[in-house]
């Protein structure tokens, strides 16, 4: 069994696969320590698997998942950790803005005795849009999460493998690797680097990427509950002050209200209300239909590299 494991998720990443595996392999090899790199193919629609076939026949510790359609990139480093036999597993993108030079430094953290070394970036190679949108999300996820991770830590990290086993344990299916791994706890060490920009279109799509704010969001926070619950206390109590007001105006006979709007309006606002209430409710109960389902977070359709189940 090797001493390091590689898990690198790749969707549609043709053209940068060779250079990852490439810088990926000499990294490692530069620890002097055995070593396995498991990159695994989310459904891509290009050549990323013949590319990586070919690949191994010059990187024999290369091994490869292809899964059976596009999972996303959580459920990709899921199937890669689960596969992952090394006594630490790094768990990095395919794209190279993650980058592989990092690896000794984790390594040696690792060696020093932390459980989880994080990668945190220095500078993050996005577009204004989408940092504005990722700054929006982890100050949510730091305000209302139960769990407390560093906003500028991605997926770049390397866990023991006692940490690898608890994560591979913990089988939501909607999972936020980020979330489960502060959750994991551990001694933690950090190491901070300057994010390159990517080449080409980013794979995870603004879709996705707000598909994975709400995995994480609602999993790790009952903030939106409570949020609907504080609301509707707020304009109960409101009301009943007006209802109240209401009254004593009528008994007073001081003014009597000829108004459509006010009725109007606390309807109109009050329906809102049960409706947002209802729609928070809603995506919980959503997510725990999909969790009860128990369907498999990944489903694998070739291996590479790993003798008894190759297909
Ligand atoms: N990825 C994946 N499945 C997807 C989308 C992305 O495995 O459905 C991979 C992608 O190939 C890359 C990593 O996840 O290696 C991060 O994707 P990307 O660079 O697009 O996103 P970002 O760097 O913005 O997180
Ligand atoms: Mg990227």
């Amino acid at each position: 069994m090797p001493e390091l494991s590689v898990v690198a998720p790749a969707y549609n990443e043709a053209e940068l696969i060779e250079a990852f595996v490439q810088r990926t392999h000499a990294a490692l090899k530069s620890t002097g320590k055995s070593f396995e790199i498991i990159v695994v193919d989310d459904g891509s629609h290009d050549t990323t698997f013949l590319k990586l076939a070919e690949l191994r026949e010059q990187f024999p510790e290369l091994k490869a998942i292809r899964l059976s359609r596009n999972f996303g990139q959580e459920a990709a480093v899921h199937a890669g950790l689960c596969h992952a036999t090394g006594q630490a597993v790094i768990v990095c993108d395919a794209d190279l803005q993650d980058p592989p030079e990092l690896i000794p430094e984790l390594v040696s953290r690792w060696q020093a005795g932390a459980r989880v070394v994080v990668a945190r970036r220095r500078r993050r190679g996005e577009s204004l849009p989408r940092r504005l949108a990722t700054g929006l999300f982890h100050w949510l996820f730091r305000r209302f999460s139960s769990v407390d991770d560093a906003p500028d830590a991605g997926l770049f990290c390397l866990v023991d493998r006692t940490v690898a086993q608890i994560l591979r344990g913990m089988g939501e299916y909607h999972r936020y690797f980020r979330g489960l791994r502060a959750y994991a706890g551990f001694e933690r060490a950090e190491v901070w680097y300057d994010r390159p920009e990517r080449e080409g279109r980013p794979r995870q799509s603004l879709a996705k990427l707000l598909k994975l704010a709400g995995d994480a969001l609602f999993s790790f926070s009952y903030a939106p509950l409570r949020l609907a619950l504080i609301l509707g206390s707020i304009i109960s109590l409101l009301c009943i002050g007006y209802a109240a007001f209401l009254f004593v105006v009528r008994l007073l006979g001081l003014w009597v209200v000829p108004g459509f709007t006010t009725v109007a309006v606390a309807i109109l606002f009050l329906g809102g209300l049960q409706l947002v209430a209802l729609g928070i409710i809603g995506e919980y109960v959503g997510r725990i239909y999909e969790e009860v389902k128990g369907r498999p977070i990944y489903i694998v359709s070739q291996t590479l590299g790993f003798e008894s189940q190759d297909r």
